[in-house]
């Protein structure tokens, strides 16, 4: 038996193999977010699963290695070159794999990471990352080299027998399967090309950082198990990690902490009865679970919910697991009529502000290039790069700058 499988999120294409007589299985690459749609397969086949073998560290999406172990008792394994602990398995190049009546032998292929490996079943070729469908993967991080992507494309997979199928790591483009003698032939990234002309090539991409790349490469190297574990822990009623205004309304006092991260002056003109401050750009993850951590989840708010949701993912990243965002903040707090505390001070909201800021210096940018400087444009040019940024990353350098203005603090 054999199935690609595709997670449209991450494109990766995961593979399952399986012995016709004795069911027993392999999973090649598999995705956290698709265990269910594996284990399904699994279950409707009476299969059992015996392995989950990763051909790298991805970058780009978490392993469905360990909550399949969980639910399997699979043994995990990964190349010993990629240098993660976690797994039950240590691949080195010429290893065999077997399951049932089959085998599956692993070939050393680094260059797109250190520790990249193909692995080989009867006709067909898994190569990951290191050769894609008319493409290879990118080698500028986790100790990738295109020269040692080119020897052991050029070098190992090449020398396959031209007929074997490749069935690749990812495809963004709707392709599914190729040949060893296809690729040879009309890979763009080395059809023709010298191992000189492919380095520089691979050297020039100028490629994006992957988005996942900081959540991924950690869970991966432990076999996804943190997020795992972190699943596991969290009730599905804790799954959603928002809540609603009326939610939070219904909560009883006391047994929160809730941070609101606006600046002091938002803060003071009207709040959640109950909030403390702290502002987003002081948020100190560290000193909030030393002066306020006493086993309470912590449910962060601001005005409308951008800000709230950066510092779930700040406190997040830094260990803090029981964190929840109040949806649409103060904003949906006051239109669904709940109670607040205001003061009759009025200060603009910090993303009117934002507003306010860069489209005056966009005007002013506009006003220069007219009347005075060409170079004038630069300016309206420069903030309007830096509000796609913004937009893109969903953060913004100058709303850190205005929340540390004098009329943002708090009035002694
Ligand atoms: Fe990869």
């Amino acid at each position: 038996m054999f199935r690609q499988l595709f997670d449209p999120e991450s494109s990766t294409l995961t593979y399952l193999i399986a012995d016709d007589v004795t069911h027993e299985a392999v999973i090649i690459d598999p995705v956290l977010e698709q265990v269910e749609r594996d284990l399904k397969l699994v279950r409707e086949h009476g299969l059992v699963l015996k392995y989950t073998l990763e051909t790298h560290v991805h970058a780009d999406h978490v392993t469905g290695a360990a909550s399949l172990k969980q639910a399997t008792g699979a043994q995990t394994a990964v190349s010993r070159g990629c240098e993660a602990a976690g797994y039950d398995r240590q691949l080195d190049d010429g290893d065999v794999i077997l399951f049932g009546h089959e085998e599956i032998s692993v070939i050393a292929t680094p260059g797109h990471t250190g520790g990249s490996v193909s692995f080989l079943w009867r006709d067909r070729v898994f190569p990951g990352d290191t050769l894609l469908l008319a493409g290879c993967g990118r080698t500028e991080f986790q100790n990738g080299s295109a020269d040692a992507l080119w020897s052991s494309i050029t070098g190992r997979l090449f020398t396959l027998d031209p007929q074997t199928l490749v069935y690749p790591g990812h495809d963004y483009k709707g392709r599914r399967v190729s040949s060893i003698g296809e690729e040879r032939e009309f890979n763009p990234r080395l059809a023709g090309k010298s191992q000189q002309e492919f380095v520089a090539l691979m050297n020039n991409l100028g490629l994006p950082m992957p988005k996942r790349i900081h959540e991924a490469v950690p869970e991966n190297l432990v076999a996804g198990s943190g997020a795992a574990q972190a699943r596991a822990s969290m009730s599905a009623a804790v799954e959603t990690r928002s809540v609603s205004a009326q939610q939070l309304a219904a909560i009883p006092a006391g047994s929160i902490v809730l941070v609101d991260v606006r600046t002091p002056a938002e803060f003071g003109t009207l709040r959640v009865a109950g909030a403390i401050n702290v502002p987003l750009d002081r948020l100190d993850p560290a000193a909030l679970l030393r002066d306020h951590g006493a086993g309470k989840p912590f449910y962060c708010i601001c005005q409308t919910g951008t800000r709230s949701q950066m510092a779930v993912a700040k406190l997040r990243a830094a260990g803090v697991q029981d964190v929840v965002h109040v949806d649409g903040g103060t904003n949906a707090w006051t239109a669904a009529g709940l109670p607040v505390q205001q003061s009759g001070r009025k200060v603009i909201a910090l993303d009117r502000q934002m507003r306010i800021t860069a489209g005056s210096f966009i005007l002013l940018g506009i006003a220069i290039g007219a009347l005075l400087h060409p170079a004038g444009y630069a300016l309206s040019a420069f903030i309007g790069a830096g509000l796609v940024f913004a937009g893109v990353t969903d953060s913004c350098g100058m709303s850190i700058v205005l929340a540390r203005m004098p009329w943002n603090q708090a009035r002694a």
